[in-house]
Order: structure tokens, then C-alpha cells, then sequence
């Protein structure tokens, strides 16, 4: 059988107007992404990486061309049908993770599941399946605050991938965080996005995942100018994710 293609961009523009001046960010694009692969889009700061996650992702209108995710054409729908589809099709992560700094891990990546409708109780076993999936068994009860930049990555990419999604978007998901950690959290990236069969977008600068790629594209003055050939599968072995370890108890003698 042919692998599918879940978004499909064609002759995409979009024109941002500021005052009287205009900057044409992408310039007419064609893009396609498959099912369940992993693709980084690289290019240089201002090159129309974000503008383009952002039209794919439904959180922003292009000024010409289709989107179609899924085979549904996102380009005239409403706005009520595309959160539904946002909600149901589509995952993300950005370079700062958004969680919810009230919130424990755990209530972060079951809070998009509640909100999709899903009952409390299967929305907590699963929630609690992803977080021990990306390694964070021993971080359930802990809010963002009280983990590292790595770690709060690995609830954003739970929290992305808890409802099914068909696709993970990223924008910089390694932009705050150090080579080492970079690198950890785009393999959590991958295998967990392969465990789910879902195909991931990533848009960077950062060579580190640009590596880590099945196909490679590069974006220059808002167009997509070349792709690497795809890579061969060994290029990127699955291994196993290394899970963080139980915290030290904490002292009862909190400073204040
Ligand atoms: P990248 O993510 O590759 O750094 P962007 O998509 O953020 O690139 O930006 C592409 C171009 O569009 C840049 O010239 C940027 O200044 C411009 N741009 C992006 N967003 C806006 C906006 N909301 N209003 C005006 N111009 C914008
Ligand atoms: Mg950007």
C-alpha cells in the first residue's frame, strides 16, 4: 500500500502588512507530508519556517494556496471546524513548551484529553501512559517549575501526542535547551511520534535535528529550495528512552 499524505500544501503565500510595507513570508510553497515520518524543515532565522507551521497547524490564514490535512481542505473552513480538527489531528510543541505552570505534568498532558471530551479516569491512565512512555514515571506530581528544561519538553511532547494526533508540529522544540538535552528530547520526539504512527513537522535552525531526519528540506526567503534525499532508517536506530530518575526526598524544612 502507499503511504498516505496527511498535509498537503499547494502555491501557499502569505503576506504580512505592516503600515505600507509588506513582507511576502512564503512564496508560493509545495510541500507534502506522509504518514508516520519524520521531517525537519531547516532554514535561517526569517525564512518562513514558523509562518508555515502556523498555516499547517490552523492557528494562522495563509494569503493564497491550500492546506489539506487528512484529505480535508482546511483553507475555507470555519473557525469551530478547524479547532475540532486542531483538537482531534494535530499536536504541538514550541521551543517554550507552554504548559501550565499551575498545573502538575501529569493534569498538563490530561487537560487537552479532558477538553477533547474524553471521561477523567481514561484521560488519567493515559496521560500517565505518555508521561512513562517519555521517561517521566518518577515526575507525575511535579509542576513545570520544579523540572528541567528537558523534562518539561518531554511533557509538552506527552501532552502533544496524548489524544492520537496524526501529526506532531514543532517549532525549535531544542531552541531553549542545551546540545546534549537537544538531542535526548528530539530521539523522545521520534520514537514516541513512531510509537503512535504519527508523522512529525519540525521546523529549526538547530543542525543537531536537522541530523536526526528522515527527509530534510531547507526554506530560504519563503520557499522550500531543496531536499535531501531521504535518509536510510539505520540513520536514526530506535533505542530505548532513558527514564529520569526518582528525585531525592525532598526536605521538610522548605526555606521560605
Ligand atoms: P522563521 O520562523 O523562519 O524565522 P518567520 O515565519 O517567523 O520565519 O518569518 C518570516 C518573515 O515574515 C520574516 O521576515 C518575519 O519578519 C515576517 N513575519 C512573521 N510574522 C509576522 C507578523 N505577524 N507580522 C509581520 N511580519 C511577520
Ligand atoms: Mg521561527
Amino acid at each position: 500500500m502507499e503511504t498516505a499524505a496527511i498535509v498537503q500544501v499547494a502555491n501557499l503565500e502569505k503576506t504580512y502588512r505592516l503600515g505600507n510595507i509588506t513582507v511576502q513570508a512564503l512564496r508560493g510553497v509545495n510541500f507534502t507530508l506522509y504518514q508516520a515520518e519524520f521531517v525537519v524543515i531547516t532554514g535561517p532565522s526569517g525564512s518562513g519556517k514558523t509562518t508555515l507551521l502556523n498555516i499547517i497547524g490552523t492557528l494562522d490564514k495563509p494569503s493564497a494556496g491550500t492546506v489539506t490535512i487528512d484529505g480535508e481542505e482546511i483553507t475555507g473552513m470555519k473557525d469551530g471546524q478547524l479547532t475540532k480538527l486542531r483538537r482531534h489531528k494535530i499536536g504541538f510543541v514550541f521551543q517554550f513548551h507552554n504548559l501550565i505552570p499551575v498545573l502538575t505534568a501529569l493534569e498538563n498532558v490530561e487537560l487537552p484529553l479532558l477538553t477533547a471530551g474524553m471521561k477523567p479516569k481514561p484521560a488519567k491512565e493515559r496521560a500517565g501512559l505518555m508521561l512513562e512512555r517519555v521517561g517521566l514515571r518518577e515526575r507525575l506530581t511535579h509542576l513545570p517549575d520544579e523540572l528541567s528544561g528537558g523534562e518539561q519538553q518531554r511533557v509538552a511532547i506527552a501532552r502533544a501526542l496524548a489524544n492520537h494526533p496524526k501529526i506532531i508540529l514543532a517549532d525549535e522544540p531544542t531552541g531553549d535547551l542545551d546540545t546534549k538535552t537537544g538531542a535526548e528530547v528530539v530521539q523522545i520526539m521520534y520514537e514516541s511520534a513512531k510509537k503512535e504512527n504519527a508523522s512529525v513537522l519540525v521546523v529549526t535552525h538547530d543542525p543537531v535535528v536537522a541530523d536526526r531526519a528522515e527527509k530534510l528540506f531547507e526554506m530560504r526567503d519563503g520557499n522550500i529550495t531543496r531536499s535531501s534525499q531521504q535518509r536510510p532508517r539505520e540513520a536514526f536506530r530506535l533505542r530505548a528512552i532513558e527514564p529520569v530518575p526518582p528525585e531525592p526526598a525532598r526536605s521538610l524544612s522548605q526555606p521560605n
